[in-house]
């Protein structure tokens, strides 16, 4: 059946029950102590690929660094990088950086969720996080445990991943976050996917949606949502060649590899290949793709680079290039 036929026309008590549970069972996290909208975007940014409980320091450490817009926006972008090492996806902290200082420059925090947009690292999901839960604007928001919580309560099955089925998603969220406060609406559904309908042993019996939630009714809550096809995992062999002299090691800025593109990575090259190589010192695996990382210290000729080269103290490498992969080669070859 269609999302649009499965859906109720009056979820209102849900709704209402819904708003009374998050209001006496929320979680005391440092980003609800207010309303500031650069701290509900750096954890919001933040909270995308990782859990609440890991985010908690790195987001008080983060604020210690830059505690408000105009820090971030007069930092170098190093130094955002750095504060960023261990959550990954290092582009969110460089786009972080970037729309701060175009914001700074603006004067004032964009409120609504189009207004927002434009700016670096502002997708559909943070723009609408910010501007419903800073300002009010009477959007909704769509993350996975959005997304899980609604194919259960209307017991889709349809491929969520796709574009026309996720804008539908959209509209759904949106019409829960219409007429009530935007705020306690997007954090209860948020909250009530992350604590109560959890991927795989959701708490039906104290869900305050157990009853208009049609998945529970038809027992195929455990089935939703369908699970996304795996993307064809990607076998690369990493030659890189490790130049040390005087506890220091040369870097360029890699554009070799799918992944950590314009990061300060030892000189290499990188090919795709059909199968696991025979030779290489260690694996490294970044979302799919597999990279096989075979570690040399002859030196290369460092002139014939076409990137210019940094000469790195090594104790200082996390702060120029935090992935771990870096880590790694030096530990293998040093
Ligand atoms: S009743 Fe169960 S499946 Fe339905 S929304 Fe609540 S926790 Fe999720």
């Amino acid at each position: 059946m269609s999302l649009m036929a499965k859906q109720r026309p009056d979820f209102d008590p849900d709704r209402r029950r819904l708003l009374s549970w998050f209001l006496n069972n929320q979680r005391p996290l440092p980003w609800r102590e207010n309303r500031d909208p650069y701290r509900i975007w750096i954890s919001e940014t933040m909270l995308q690929q990782t859990t609440t409980a890991a985010v908690i320091p790195y987001f008080h450490r983060f604020l210690e660094k830059f505690p408000n817009l105009k820090s971030l926006a007069f930092a170098t972008e190093k130094e955002v990088r750095s504060a960023w090492a261990g959550l990954g996806y290092y582009s969110r902290a460089s786009n972080l950086w970037r729309a701060a200082q175009e914001i700074h420059q603006l004067g004032e925090f964009p409120q609504s969720h189009k207004e927002l947009m434009k700016y670096p690292g502002f997708g559909p999901y943070t723009s609408r996080a910010v501007a419903s839960l800073a300002f009010g604007e009477s959007v909704g928001v769509l993350d996975g445990n959005v997304i899980r919580v609604l194919c259960r309560f209307y017991d889709l099955s349809i491929p969520w991943w796709k574009t026309i089925e996720r804008n539908r998603l959209q509209n759904l969220s949106d019409q829960w976050a219409a007429g009530v406060d935007p705020r306690d609406l997007n954090q209860a559904l948020m909250e009530l996917g992350a604590t109560i309908c959890t991927p795989k042993s959701p708490s039906c019996a104290m869900c305050p949606l157990r009853l208009g939630c049609q998945g529970l009714k038809s027992g195929q809550h455990l089935k939703r949502p369908l699970a996304r096809p795996r993307k064809a995992k990607e076998i690369w062999l990493w030659r890189v060649c490790l130049n040390a002299k005087n506890d220091r090691i040369a870097l360029t800025q890699s554009h070799a590899l799918p992944v950590l593109k314009g990061h300060l990575l030892p000189p290499g090259q990188a090919v795709k290949l059909k199968k696991k190589p025979k030779r290489y010192k260690f694996v490294h695996t970044i979302t799919h793709h597999e990279i096989y990382v075979d570690v040399t210290t002859s030196l290369t000729s460092l002139k014939k680079m076409s990137t210019p080269v940094k000469w790195i103290p090594v104790s200082e490498i996390s702060q120029h290039s935090p992935t771990s992969l870096i880590k790694k080669v030096v530990r293998f070859a040093l």
